[in-house]
């Protein structure tokens, strides 16, 4: 893997830049979807790469190692050959699902993403509801053991083993294996949590070492919402390297964030790793912390949230006129199912220029959802992918242009209204 970049932003940390991979090429910054268990839900990779336009996806170890198991990805030919896309693709450790699958009460509720998990299982520590017998994943200074969330089966995670099941799915970047403390969980938590992520990434380091592939590994930096784990933690990995020469390609910036964590937690950690390798934002996707996350140096992102949402009925939209709430305020994001679209036979979003947007109306949409035809999830979920994957691209053509400021105020005044 190569990463260079193109331009950067004068007194800030934004850049643009080109990820090569075996498979093809990244334009950074970029918004990469989720394919959980190797799809994209609801979309066939064809419309991933023509109508979305994204240039990557990400999948999920834990789910894929459950579920078809490591070994029959590797059979097929790796991850992108198995799914049908022909494209660059990333694998998450498996470390987080793993904690949080197992840890919360009520496994399989459908969570909306990375923040409302780690804040559910926080709530239900904080009410005494979570306790060692309830629990279906226990975490030592080696690995984890967890109970799958498709049988029950008992199974166990190291650093070296999340390494090996990764490389067996064989995408072109993968992650190495952390410990992600919820949000809540007091200073001496996040401490031991990063210096247990400092470990266990040496120990991918070493296990990556051992495979003669092309797969670059990304070390992920932890740390909560505390400046000094978190410049820490992005020191340990930023400058971890092997006796024999061995460091990360690229690094993942891990945990709990809402908007007023970007400017924060992610600054610092940007401003510590080294500037030449990519920053990965893990779980995170809103526009606006899009938006905050390029202005803070991040390169790619990723985030269930829009094809979630899509089979929700749910539609972000440009905040505009167009949409507004019973106060006046600009809306982000339209639900088909309300009653006013019933007979709205006009775009889905009219500042939009997706397939989904040029030819089917809201009263179309509207129709789909509440006759549950699974049509609606792929055309809403190719606008929700649609939309996130060119706010990031028309970030990076304003980086690129000189006009990244203006731009990113322009795009934060409209959608913080
Ligand atoms: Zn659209």
């Amino acid at each position: 893997m190569k990463f260079t970049i193109q331009s950067k932003v004068p007194n800030s940390l934004a850049r643009a830049g080109i990820i090569e991979t075996p498979h093809g090429i990244i334009e950074t910054p970029a918004f990469i979807p989720v394919g959980t268990k190797a799809t994209v839900k609801a979309v066939p990779t064809d419309l991933i790469k023509d109508k979305v336009g994204a240039d990557a996806v990400l999948a999920n170890t834990y789910h894929l190692y459950l579920q078809p198991g490591d070994k029959i990805i590797k059979k097929a030919g790796g991850l992108g050959k198995f799914m049908n896309w022909s494209g660059p693709t990333f694998t998450d450790s498996g470390g987080f699902q793993a904690f949080s699958l197992g840890t919360v009460k009520g496994r399989g509720k459908k969570i909306a993403d990375r923040n409302d998990q780690l804040s559910m299982i926080n709530d239900q520590e904080s009410q005494g509801e979570i306790d060692s017998e309830s629990m279906m994943a226990k975490i030592d200074d080696n690995g984890v053991t967890f109970k799958s969330v498709i049988d029950g089966s008992e199974h166990r995670f190291t650093p070296e083993r999340s390494i090996e099941i990764q490389h067996n799915i064989g995408a072109d970047l993968i992650f190495a294996f952390d410990e992600c403390a919820t949000p809540g969980a007091d200073y001496d938590y996040q401490k031991k949590a990063v210096e247990r992520t400092r470990l266990w990434a040496e120990r991918c380091l070493i296990k990556h070492k051992s495979y003669k592939d092309q797969i670059a590994l990304l070390g992920i930096v932890q740390g909560g919402r505390h400046e000094d784990l978190r410049r820490q933690s992005a020191k340990d990995i930023g400058e971890m390297k092997l006796p024999s020469g061995e460091s990360f390609d690229g690094f993942g910036i891990g945990g709990s964030f809402d908007k007023d964590d970007i400017g924060t937690a992610v600054k610092w950690v940007n401003e510590v790793l080294p500037e030449n390798k990519p920053r990965h934002l893990l779980g995170i996707g809103e526009p606006i912390d899009l938006i905050l996350g390029v202005a803070n140096g991040v390169d790619t992102f990723d985030c269930v949230a829009p094809t979630r949402l899509a089979r929700t009925g749910a539609a972000y939209v440009y905040p505009s006129e167009n949409f507004l709430d019973a106060d006046g305020n600009k809306k982000g994001r339209i639900n088909l199912l309300n009653s006013e679209f019933k007979e709205d036979f006009g775009p889905l979003d009219p500042s939009c220029s997706c397939d989904t947007c040029k030819n089917y109306s809201r009263a179309y949409l509207a129709h789909l959802f509440r006759a549950k035809e699974m049509l609606g999830a792929t055309l809403v979920s190719v606008h929700n992918l649609y939309f996130l994957v060119n706010l990031v691209k028309k970030l990076r053509q304003a980086i690129i242009e000189g006009k990244f400021e203006e731009e990113k105020e322009k795009l934060l005044k409209d959608f913080a209204s």
